[in-house]
């Protein structure tokens, strides 16, 4: 098979770096966003000298404080990132239609087209990428460049920050092999752990063993471990192929309706329904869709990507809230409204038929 080149982009301490655009005097300190450290959560980002101390994403400001107790804690501007996330992936797509947005600041993108021009190497393309990305939003960015999704977005956690990292075609399994069983994505520290107390330490090991044994260890997961270890992954650049499943709901009104009061309550109702049922599947989700048709039929749908997976409903209704009034045509009637959640998903990666059917033999 042609092999495909896929970039994996990801930004650099995306909002601490945010942070420190909008206030210089921050440059070279340790900027911690997320919060008050006598609040309860946890770190969102954190710049790379906060780093040095042991802080990392998703620990507890209050432990980020004990590490780092002279860093700089920020509350967090999320309409200001999701602001400059738009100027990025505008960016991304400039240079790639067949792009693939995974998070606020994290995009996959196929440039396979590049086999075609013999003058331009992926490398001095990814490097013009990340160029212009800083010429334009003064950011810095990581990419990661192979063959698939599953090792371009190795590559890229290896090449930062502000680096590319190039693994050539037939170089994955080689590449992989010289790594933590934990550098595989999807690989939680629990898992890990697990792994571990079965003599399993790397991804070398992992080669090693048979499709069968980690199945008949480990299941369907056991059949993710072989793939990635191999540095096997089909899947396409396409957010719709990897997140197939959505939770929606919509009401078609029996009179067109245009108080917006009314409107809102009607909305509250279908983020209160689409949350009971993403609750009873145990997953969370990060967009959704509003739909909107009006009295004349004209329908307008849009998507909106949340920071970070949730489930809380809560959050879910006060962003659908605020969508909802950026994009209601107002004073004009409408007829439905409609949520869709989607993205939604666990982890980085979920195994599915469609893999299984491409087992190899
Ligand atoms: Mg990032």
């Amino acid at each position: 098979m042609n092999p495909r080149i896929i970039f994996h982009i990801d930004m650099d301490a995306f909002f601490a770096s945010i942070e420190i655009l909008r206030n210089p005097s921050l440059k070279g300190k340790p900027v911690i966003v997320g919060g008050s450290p006598d609040k309860r959560g946890v770190v969102s980002t954190c710049s790379y000298e906060a780093r040095t101390y042991g802080v990392h994403s998703a620990m507890s400001l209050f432990e980020a404080k004990r590490k780092c107790p002279h860093a700089i804690f920020l509350e967090g501007d999320y309409t200001l990132y999701r602001e400059y996330s738009s100027k990025v992936m505008k960016i991304f797509s400039e240079y790639s239609p067949l792009l693939e947005m995974v998070s606020i600041d994290e995009a996959y993108l196929d440039v396979s087209f590049l086999k075609n021009d013999p003058t331009l190497s992926s490398k001095q393309y990814g490097r013009a990428l990340k160029e212009a990305v800083l010429q334009r939003t003064g950011l810095t960015c990581s990419i990661g460049i192979a063959s698939n999704k599953l090792i371009a977005k190795v590559a890229s956690s290896r090449a930062k920050p502000n680096g590319l990292y190039e693994i050539p075609a037939g170089e994955e399994a080689a590449f992989l092999a010289t790594l933590p069983i934990g550098a595989i994505p999807g690989i939680g520290s629990k898992t890990e752990k697990s792994l571990l107390e079965d003599h399993i330490y790397t991804i070398a090991d992992l080669q090693e063993m048979g499709l069968e044994t980690l199945i008949d260890r480990y299941g369907t997961r056991g059949y993710y471990f072989y793939l990635a270890a191999q540095g096997i992954d089909k899947r396409p650049v396409d957010g719709e192929e990897y997140f197939p499943k959505s939770i929606g709901a919509e009401t078609t009104f029996e009179t067109d309706l245009t108080d917006s009061a009314i409107l809102l309550e009607v909305l509250l109702e279908l983020v209160q329904k689409v949350c009971r049922r993403l609750k009873k599947h145990q997953t969370r989700t990060r967009g959704f869709s509003l739909k909107l048709r009006y009295s004349d039929f004209r329908t307008i749908t849009r998507s909106r990507l949340l920071f970070s997976h949730t489930q809380d409903e809560q959050t879910i209704w006060e962003e659908a809230r605020d969508f909802f009034l950026k994009i209601h045509i107002k004073e004009t009637p409408l007829r439905l409204i409609g949520i869709s959640l989607e993205k939604l998903s666990d982890g980085y990666w979920q195994p599915t038929l469609w893999d299984w059917e491409q087992a190899p033999s």
